[in-house]
């Protein structure tokens, strides 16, 4: 992801993000939220967290938060998530990446949507709905994916959502069967 200044970091990872995300996947049934971080103590962290919660005591009192944050799976780096996703379900994964800029030739979600119900009923590789942190994704990564899904616009001029709401909203659009457009 890149910084303020445009520069290529590693974010810290927030907490709320891990249980939010965790329990978006669940709700959708979503195989696995990856979560990218090259930076040990991050790493060590979302462990902890997620140790606590699926086997610690945090498992007895609530055994539901376990059951969305076994979901999660902590790497270095993006291509461990494509290897993770190949080793898991026999295909490299068709890669969307979102940014709250507008893109060219971005992907409108009415069409990926069909496209994940076509891919659903048939065989067709797994997807990959990647998302940034701080500033967003690297120029880099944006320009090695599949496709870039269309920003959310909102309805005020000020799109930036954190990656969490992000994620809640793409993940509706793009599975939502009942939705139109
Ligand atoms: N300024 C960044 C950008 O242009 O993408 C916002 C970064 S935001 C804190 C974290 C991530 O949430 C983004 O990298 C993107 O994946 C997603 N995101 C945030 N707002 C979005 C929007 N309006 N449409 C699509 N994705 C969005």
């Amino acid at each position: 992801v890149v910084n303020r200044n445009q520069e290529v970091i590693a974010s810290a990872i927030t907490n709320l993000d891990l249980h939010d995300l965790a329990r978006l996947t669940c709700t959708y049934d979503l195989p696995a939220c990856y979560v990218v971080t090259p930076l040990r103590d991050q790493q060590d962290l979302a462990h902890q967290l997620i140790a606590h919660w699926c086997n610690g005591v945090g498992k007895r009192l609530h055994p539901h938060r376990g059951q969305a944050l076994e979901r999660l799976r902590i790497v270095d780096d993006l291509p461990r998530v494509l290897q993770g996703i190949q080793a898991e379900w026999g295909a490299p994964p068709v890669v969307w990446a979102s940014s709250a800029q507008p893109q060219p030739a971005a992907l409108c979600h009415g069409e990926a949507r069909r496209q994940l119900q076509g891919a659903a009923s048939g065989a067709s590789s797994p997807r990959l709905l990647l998302l940034g942190t701080a500033w967003g994704l690297a120029p880099k990564v944006l320009a090695g994916v599949d496709a870039v899904v269309a920003a959310i616009p909102g309805c005020s001029g000020y799109n930036h959502l954190s990656v969490r709401c992000a994620a809640a909203v793409l993940v509706d659009r793009l599975l939502d069967p009942g939705r139109a457009g």
